[in-house]
């Protein structure tokens, strides 16, 4: 997966496309990818679940040398089992290199901060890497309201982790990486500015006191923000992008690949 040191972007795509088309759009990414000199490990890729093995598979087999990361868009928060429609965080060792947890698409769903987080400590305890998804909702929230309710999040999920057993610190030392997600920011073409997302990453790493904790910024990301994203500095940096609608055309993404440095 992607050094540390070079922007990671993640590709959400939702439940945007069919699997046949999943397959067909990681081969054209890929692809052009190859000709824009992509960046080995600095791109994932999160299809659906009934694409994900058919676009892993492919990716491997084909494009191997781009190193182009897996993610499931959630998983279960139970172990295995008599468990009818779960998928454990274990089953997808193999297929998926992390899982996207905690995304507001699915905490409008219903999602607790306590379930987000067993499933977090399912992940871990599989050796899967966690992206957990934060965000506010407000979008006339002060700079100081918006950090404490992130925070705030953060610690339910931590406390629906220890519920099976995980601590802060196994959380920290399994290579989470966190999405700070406004939602107001999601699918509006409204992109929070870079600033509120430095403060966040701020916010984050001081509660953590981990300043190498990694964290991406996500919410209406285009070719032509991108790279303000990764301008902050010092514990304010970002450290990559999750990104929705513009993940969905192979020309679009490669645009975001090219504006922060991974792609020619
Ligand atoms: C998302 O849903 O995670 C996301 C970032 O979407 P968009 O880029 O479309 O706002």
């Amino acid at each position: 997966m992607n050094d540390a040191a070079q922007p990671l972007l993640i590709a959400n795509w939702k439940a945007n496309l069919a699997p046949g088309e999943e397959v067909a759009l990681a081969a054209q990414i890929a692809t052009l990818g190859a000709t824009r000199r992509l960046s080995p490990g600095s791109l994932m890729i999160a299809p659906s679940m009934v694409g994900l093995v058919a676009v892993a598979s492919l990716l491997r087999r084909e494009h191997d040398a781009l190193k182009l990361g897996i993610a499931a868009q959630d998983c279960s928060s139970d172990l295995a089992g008599a468990a009818t429609g779960e998928i454990p965080a274990s089953h997808l060792l193999g297929a998926a290199d992390a899982v996207i947890l905690g995304h507001s698409e699915r905490r409008a769903r219903g999602e607790s901060g306590s379930l987000i987080g067993a499933k977090l400590a399912r992940c871990v305890a599989a050796g899967i890497r966690p992206i957990l998804c934060l965000g506010d909702a407000d979008p006339k929230a002060t700079e100081s309201e918006r950090c404490a309710l992130v925070v705030r999040q953060w610690r339910e999920v931590l406390a629906g982790a220890a519920t099976l057993g995980c601590d802060v610190a196994t959380v920290l030392g399994s290579g989470v990486t966190i999405a700070y997600e406004p939602v107001w920011a999601i699918g509006s073409g409204q992109a929070a500015s870079p600033d509120v997302a430095a403060a966040v990453a701020r916010a984050l790493r001081s509660e953590t006191s981990s300043s190498s904790l990694r964290i991406l910024y996500g919410g209406s990301v285009d070719g032509k923000s991108a790279a303000g994203f990764l301008s902050p500095t010092g514990e304010g940096s970002l450290n990559g992008l999750l990104i929705g609608g513009a993940s969905l055309q192979a020309e679009r993404l490669l645009e975001i690949a090219t504006a922060v440095g991974v792609a020619s």
